[in-house]
C-alpha cells in the first residue's frame, strides 16, 4: 500500500481506492483470504498515514457470480465500503479456464463464445449492487487467440442491451487499462464503447489500471482518461448517487480529440 501511495504522490494522482479482491466461490484466490476488519484497518492506516498528501479510500471488487448474488448482497449489506466494484472473472469452473478454453471456443461465434461472460455481466448490471462495473469485457483477453478486440468492434449489437442497462441502473462504467498491457491491446471496454455509453446517456465512468502489483500502478491511466474525455465525460466518479465520489480531470484532457478508434 505504502508502494502504490507513494507513486500516486510522486504522480500527481490526488486519491486512489484499493480495491481487494474479495470471491464468493469456496476455494477462489479471494475466498476469505483476509478479514473485512483487517483489510479495513491496513487501509484506513494508510489513509491516515498519507492524508493531505493522497485520499486512500477503502473499496473492494467483488467477483460477481450470479449463483452467489445473494451472498454478495448480503456482504454489502452488512459491510461498509467506499467504493465498490463488481466484476465477472473466469472462474475455475467455468468455460474459459486454460484447460477448457479450446474445446469451449472452438467452432463458436463471437456471440457464442462471449456468452457465458455477457451472461454474467448482464447480471451482475441488473443487480445494482455495485458503485462501478468492472472491466465490461474482460473476456477478451482469453478469447485472443480466437477473435481479435476488433472483432469485438465488429458487433456492437452485444454491447448495446449491457450499455443501455447500465446508464439505467445509474452504475459507473469502468474503463480498465489493464487489457493495454495484455494482448488483447486495448481497455476493457474499447474507446467505442465508451463513446456509445455516453451517446445513450451513461453519467458516470472511472478508470483503473488493475494493478495487481506495484510496477503497474496507473498503468494506462493517461490513455484511459484520454479516452473518457474524447467520449465526452469531464470527470471520474467513484459512487453512485453522490457527487463527493467526482474527480474532474486535469485541464490537458480538455478537448481531448475523437481520433482515437
Ligand atoms: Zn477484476
Amino acid at each position: 500500500m505504502e508502494l502504490y501511495a507513494a507513486q500516486a504522490f510522486e504522480r500527481g494522482i490526488p486519491e486512489i481506492a484499493l480495491t481487494d479482491h474479495l470471491d464468493f466461490m469456496p476455494g477462489a484466490p479471494a475466498y476469505q483470504y483476509s478479514s473485512y476488519a483487517r483489510r479495513e484497518r491496513m487501509v484506513r492506516d494508510a489513509a491516515e498515514r498519507w492524508a493531505g498528501r493522497v485520499t486512500i479510500r477503502f473499496g473492494v471488487e467483488l467477483t460477481y457470480e450470479s449463483r452467489y448474488e445473494d451472498q454478495i448482497r448480503e456482504h454489502l449489506r452488512t459491510h461498509s465500503y467506499d467504493y465498490s466494484i463488481g466484476s465477472v472473472h473466469g472462474m475455475s469452473d467455468g468455460p474459459y479456464a486454460r484447460e477448457r478454453i479450446a474445446s469451449f471456443v472452438t467452432g463458436k461465434t463471437l456471440a457464442d463464445a462471449v456468452a457465458p461472460y455477457f451472461g454474467e455481466v448482464a447480471l451482475a448490471i441488473r443487480s445494482r449492487l455495485f458503485d462501478t462495473m468492472g472491466h465490461l469485457d474482460m473476456v477478451k483477453r482469453w478469447l485472443v487467440p480466437w477473435f481479435a478486440a476488433s472483432d469485438f468492434a465488429a458487433v456492437p449489437e452485444l454491447y448495446e442491451p449491457l450499455l443501455v442497462s447500465l446508464v439505467e441502473s445509474g452504475m459507473a462504467l469502468e474503463v480498465n487499462a489493464s487489457g493495454l498491457r495484455h494482448p488483447t491491446g486495448e481497455t476493457y471496454p474499447g474507446p467505442w464503447v465508451v463513446r456509445r455509453f455516453r451517446e445513450l446517456g451513461g453519467q458516470r465512468v472511472t478508470t483503473g489500471s488493475d494493478a495487481h502489483l506495484p510496477n503497474c500502478f496507473a498503468f494506462g491511466l493517461e490513455e484511459a482518461c484520454e479516452i473518457v474525455a474524447a467520449a465526452g465525460f469531464d470527470r471520474l466518479t467513484l459512487e453512485r448517487a453522490v457527487d463527493r465520489g467526482d474527480l474532474v480531470l486535469p485541464e490537458r484532457f480538455r478537448g481531448a480529440t475523437r481520433s482515437r478508434p
